[in-house]
C-alpha cells in the first residue's frame, strides 16, 4: 500500500486552520485535528413564535433550502406568525445490565421503579442541573435494559446523564452484587440511531409547532391552493409515508433544515436522526384557510456543552438570544432552541409542499442549485 503521504497529502493544503480559536477545540470537541471545514451560513426568517420575532440561521450546502425556508416564514409571518409548545423534555440513556436469573432481572426491574427516590438521589450527586425524571425497566431473560429519562437544563445532556446512570448503577449494585453493568449504553436510549422508543416516548423536546395562513397568502405567496396542500399532504406524508414503512418520517424535508440549524448552532450533528422525526399535519378551516403543524417528539438541542461554545456557532446563539445557560431559568435557552428548529421545520414544510404542489420543485433546484459559470 501506498502510504498516504505520497498518494494525497497534498489536498490538506486547500484546508483551512489559521485564525481560528483552537483553544476552544482542543479537549473539547475534536482529536486528530488538521484544520476546519467552512459551511455556508445563511438566515432565514425571522418568524414570529409566540408572539416574538426569531431568525432561523442554516448551515448548508443545499441550495434553494434557505430560500425555501425563508418564502414559508415569510407567508407564516405574515398571517401573525407560529405558536409552540413544549410538551416534554427529558434526555435518554439506556445501560444494558445482566443477572445470574431471570428471577433476580424481575426482582431488580421491581427494586428500580420502588426505590427510585433512592437511584435519583444518587443520579443527582453528580450534576448541579440535572434531574432524574424517570427509570423504565426492560427485561429480555437475564438482562436488564434501563431507560433513565432525566431534565438536563440548557445541556442536551448525553454526557450529563450518562455520568449519572454511572452513579446510580454503582448505588443499584450495592443491592444486586451480582448485576454486571454490560455496557453504559445497551441501545434502548436510543441515540443516533432510528428507533420506535423515541417516536412514542419522545427523547430530548417533545415540541409541537403550528400556524394558521390564509387562503389569500396561500395563493398569493406560495401559489398554490389550501385545497390541494391538504390533499397533497395525505397522498405524500401519510400514505407515500405509511409505503414506505417509515418511522417517524411523515414529513416533507425536516431533516433538511434540522441539519442545518444544528451545523449553525454547534449541536451534535448526528443526533439529527432522531431529532428530525416529524409529523406534519395540515386542515382546513371552516372559513377556508389553512392549519398547518409539526409534531416533533425527540428535538436534542443544548445551548450549553458540545460545540456551542464554539465562536461561530455561539453567535448563532446569541443571535436568535439563547447562548450559554439561562441563569434565572435554567433550561429556557435549551427550550427556546427547540422551538426555533421546529418553527423553521414549519416553514420549510409549508414552502416546499406548496413548491410541490405547484410543480416548482425541479425549477428551483435546478436554479439555485447549478450555477452557469
Ligand atoms: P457537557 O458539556 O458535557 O455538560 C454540560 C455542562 O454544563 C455540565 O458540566 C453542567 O453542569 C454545565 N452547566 C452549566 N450551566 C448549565 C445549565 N444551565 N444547564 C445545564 N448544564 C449546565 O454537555 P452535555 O450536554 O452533557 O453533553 C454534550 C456532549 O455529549 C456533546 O459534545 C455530544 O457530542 C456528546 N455526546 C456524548 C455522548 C455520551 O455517550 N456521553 C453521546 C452523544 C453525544 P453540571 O456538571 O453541574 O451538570
Amino acid at each position: 500500500m501506498k502510504p498516504m503521504k505520497e498518494k494525497n497529502s497534498h489536498c490538506i493544503d486547500d484546508v483551512p486552520y489559521k485564525h481560528y480559536d483552537w483553544a476552544r477545540v482542543v479537549g473539547q470537541n475534536c482529536e486528530n485535528i488538521v484544520g476546519y471545514v467552512p459551511v455556508p451560513v445563511g438566515i432565514a426568517g425571522p418568524i414570529p413564535i409566540d408572539g416574538v420575532e426569531y431568525p432561523i440561521p442554516m448551515a448548508t450546502t443545499e441550495g434553494a433550502l434557505l430560500a425555501s425556508t425563508h418564502r414559508g416564514a415569510r407567508a407564516i409571518s405574515m398571517c401573525g406568525g407560529c405558536h409552540s409548545v413544549v410538551l416534554a423534555e427529558g434526555m435518554t440513556r439506556a445501560p444494558v445490565v445482566g443477572v445470574p436469573t431471570l428471577a433476580e432481572a424481575g426482582a431488580l426491574a421491581k427494586f428500580v421503579k420502588e426505590q427510585f427516590p433512592l437511584i435519583k438521589a444518587a443520579f443527582e450527586s453528580t450534576t448541579r442541573f440535572g434531574k432524574l425524571l424517570e427509570l423504565k425497566p426492560c427485561v429480555v431473560g437475564r438482562k436488564v435494559f434501563l431507560r433513565f429519562r432525566a431534565f438536563t437544563g440548557d445541556a442536551m445532556g448525553m454526557n450529563m446523564v450518562t455520568k449519572g446512570v454511572d452513579k446510580a448503577l454503582s448505588v443499584i449494585q450495592e443491592h444486586f452484587p451480582k448485576m454486571e453493568v454490560l455496557a453504559l449504553s445497551g441501545n434502548y436510549c436510543t441515540d443516533k440511531k432510528p428507533s420506535a422508543i423515541n417516536w412514542i416516548e419522545g427523547r430530548g423536546k417533545s415540541v409541537v409547532c403550528e400556524a394558521t395562513v390564509t387562503a389569500d397568502v396561500v395563493e398569493r405567496v406560495l401559489k398554490t391552493s389550501v385545497d390541494r396542500l391538504v390533499q397533497l399532504n395525505i397522498d405524500k406524508n401519510y400514505i407515500g409515508s405509511a409505503m414506505a414503512g417509515s418511522l417517524g418520517g411523515f414529513n416533507a424535508q425536516a431533516a433538511n433544515v434540522v441539519a442545518a440549524v444544528f451545523l449553525a448552532t454547534g449541536q451534535d450533528p448526528a443526533q439529527v436522526v432522531e431529532s428530525s422525526t416529524c409529523l406534519t399535519s395540515m386542515t382546513k378551516t371552516e372559513t377556508g384557510d389553512l392549519i398547518i403543524s409539526v409534531t416533533m417528539p425527540s428535538i436534542e438541542v443544548g445551548t450549553v456543552g458540545g460545540g456551542t461554545g464554539l465562536q461561530a456557532q455561539h453567535a448563532m446563539l446569541e443571535m436568535i438570544g439563547c447562548a450559554g445557560a439561562n441563569q434565572a431559568q435554567p433550561g429556557a435557552n435549551s427550550q427556546l432552541l427547540s422551538r426555533v428548529v421546529a418553527a423553521g421545520v414549519l416553514s420549510a414544510e409549508l414552502s416546499l409542499m406548496s413548491g410541490l404542489v405547484a410543480g416548482h420543485l425541479l425549477s428551483a433546484h435546478m436554479k439555485l442549485n447549478r450555477k452557469q459559470h
